[in-house]
This record gives C-alpha cells, structure tokens and sequence, in this order.
C-alpha cells in the first residue's frame, strides 16, 4: 500500500500538471492575421519591432510617433513583410486631441479595431529626483493620459469586435525604481487606471480583454544609452520581447512579465519582504556611477 502511495500521489501530480499545461491556450500566428491593430511609439524600439512582427503575421498595422521620417520606413517595411495593410500618422502625445485622432483615423482607415497596443513613451531623465513638477505633469499627459484618451475612444470599436488593448508598461510600474520617479509615476497610475477597469468589464461582461505587459530591462537605443552604464542587469533583446507582447495580447492574458525569471519572480516578494525586494532592486545598480547627478 505505502509503495503505492508513493507511485500513485507523483503520478496523479503529474497526469494533473500535464492536463493543466495542455489545457491552456498556445499561440498561433494565424489569430493576429487580418487583424486590425494600433501600436503607439512605433517609430523605433519595441513598438517598431511589434510592427514587423504584425505584418508577418500579415495584421492590418496602424502605427505612430512624432517622427514621420522613421514612420515611413517602418511601413515600408511592414509592407515588404506581408502586413495586410500599413500606414502611419504622426504627431504627439502630448496633445489629447491627437491622441483621439489616431483612434478615429485608424477606424475609418480599417473599417473598425480588433486591438489597441499602446506603447509610446516620453521623454524623461535618468536620475535623482530634480523637484520639477511641470516635467512630472507633462510625462503623465504623455505616459498615462493619452492611454486613457485612445483606451476610451477606442472602445466602442474594440466591444464590437471583442478586441484587446494592451498596455506596455515596466517593473518600474510595480515596484519603487530609483533614478526614474516620474517615469515610475506614470507607470504606476496605468496599472490602477487599466486594473480598475479590467474589473468594471469583468462585472459588466464587456468582452474586450486588458494585457498590462511588465518588462524588465530591454535592448532598446533609448533605454540603453540611458542606463547601461548604471545597470547591472544584461538587457533582453526586443525583438523576443515584441513577440511576447503579441502572444500575451492574442491568448488575452490579464499580464505579461517579461522575462519572467528577472520580473514575475522579484515580484513575488512584494507583498510579504517588500523591504527585501526594494533592496534587491537597488543592488542592481551602480551608486557609484549615479554620484553627482
Ligand atoms: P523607445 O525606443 O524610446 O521608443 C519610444 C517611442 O515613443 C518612439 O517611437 C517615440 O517616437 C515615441 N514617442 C516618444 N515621445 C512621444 C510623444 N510625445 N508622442 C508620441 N510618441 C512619442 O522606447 P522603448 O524602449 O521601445 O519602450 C517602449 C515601451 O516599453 C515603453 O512604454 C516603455 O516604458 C516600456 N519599457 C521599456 C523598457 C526598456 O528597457 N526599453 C523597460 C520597461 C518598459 P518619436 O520620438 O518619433 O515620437
């Protein structure tokens, strides 16, 4: 009996990981074909990367930024790589107005929106805290404010469609990051806004699903030249990261951690030894590189 209990109890365990594994949906490229989607802050970085990999999969890809310039060879190459259909309209998010106006254009360009992917973010300084509250503001206009303003025109389109949006947001969202406070604000007040109304739609059986994307330190020039050099954590590329994005947005996961072991994990600490993890975050740094600014 005891020699059959210790074979039985591992094997159930295992028939039961297998069956909860395979029971779960796996990605295929083919759910973001034809698919009608917006990405902010396609211009370059992750945002640029999640275009190519939407033409390949041959979406409809409706992309942004500031710079028209790097907008039109993004499309270019989006058109070279299959998408469906490409186009870019350019301008910035500082501006609610304009912010609206992608949401509108974007619908009547593709005849309504299967997902929203916003991405885009504004400038900001890496360092201590220098007081100014204007730059704080601004940086929610662009960081968190235009994410609501384009979540909320775009809704109607995404509930017929049963859409998604999806939000790319950082670790610096869920835990206190040094040297990045206002771009932490930001973060932060995206994860409340979108939380929030995950829950509301959940009650209301709106079917549109929210993915919060929480990315660790990625590969990207801006987010390189900023913190390489301070940074004792090796980057991940964003072409992979693009990818993990689509997939968490297409199987309509509530979030994505991105890589899992150096963001998922950490965070495991936060509710039970949060005085732990904020250490564990700060030895991740060079304090002696961030002397003096
Ligand atoms: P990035 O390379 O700096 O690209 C930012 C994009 O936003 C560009 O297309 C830029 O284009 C656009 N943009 C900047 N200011 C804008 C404005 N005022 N209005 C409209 N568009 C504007 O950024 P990334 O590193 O790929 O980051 C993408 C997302 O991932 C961001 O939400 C970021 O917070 C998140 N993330 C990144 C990392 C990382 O290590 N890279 C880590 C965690 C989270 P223009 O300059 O042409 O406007």
């Amino acid at each position: 009996m005891g020699r059959l209990q210790k074979i039985l109890i591992p094997f159930l365990g295992l028939v039961l990981a297998f069956w909860f594994y395979s029971a779960r949906e796996t990605f295929k490229p083919e759910m973001l074909k034809g698919k009608r989607v917006i990405v902010t802050g396609a211009s370059t970085g992750i945002g640029e990367q999640m275009a190519y990999h939407l033409a390949r999969m041959g979406s409809h890809v409706f992309i942004t930024a500031r710079t028209e310039a790097k907008l039109q060879k993004v499309v270019e190459r989006c058109l070279e790589l299959g998408a469906a259909s490409a186009r870019y309209i350019s301008g910035s998010m500082e501006d609610t107005a304009f912010a609206e106006r992608v949401v509108q254009e974007a619908g009547t360009a593709l005849g309504g929106l299967d997902m929203l992917i916003l991405n885009h973010v504004g400038t900001s300084y890496f360092g201590y805290f220098n007081g100014d509250v204007g730059h704080v503001r601004k940086l929610l206009e662009i960081n968190f404010l235009s994410y609501v303003a384009m979540a909320t025109s775009a809704l109607p389109m995404l509930k017929e469609s049963g859409g998604s949006i999806v939000v790319v947001s950082s670790m610096a969202g869920k835990v206190g990051f040094p040297f990045t406070v206002p771009y932490s604000a930001t973060k932060f007040a995206l994860d409340g806004f979108f939380s929030s109304l995950r829950q509301e739609f959940a009650i209301q059986n709106v079917n549109v699903s929210i993915t919060l994307c929480i990315l660790g330190f990625i590969d990207t020039d801006s987010a390189v030249r900023a913190a390489a050099d301070v940074l004792l954590v090796a980057p991940a590329p964003r072409e992979e990261c693009a990818l993990e994005i689509l997939q968490g947005a297409a199987l309509r996961r509530r979030e994505l951690y991105y890589r899992y072991g150096g963001t998922r994990l950490p965070l495991l600490l936060r509710d039970w030894a949060a005085e732990l993890l904020d250490y564990l975050v700060r030895s991740r740094y060079r304090l002696d590189a961030m002397k003096g600014t």
